[in-house]
């Protein structure tokens, strides 16, 4: 039997969407393609879209 004193901790989906560097958590929201940078996709449950242009980009890896 294997000894789970000490549970790693598992990867969640937040890492994906925030860039943990040290102690700091920034959002990694992607920009938006056609307005260009700057203009941050906003994220929904299992879509980006972009508020500008109405850009939208479906998340296909989300798993709960
Ligand atoms: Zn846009």
């Amino acid at each position: 039997m294997p000894n789970e004193k000490k549970k790693k901790q598992k990867q969640s989906s937040v890492s994906e969407l925030y860039k943990i560097d040290g102690d700091k958590i920034a959002p990694k929201n992607k920009s938006c393609p056609k307005c260009g940078a700057g203009v941050f996709l906003a994220q929904h449950e299992n879509r980006e879209s972009c508020g500008k242009c109405g850009y939208t980009v479906f998340k296909s890896s989300v798993k709960k």
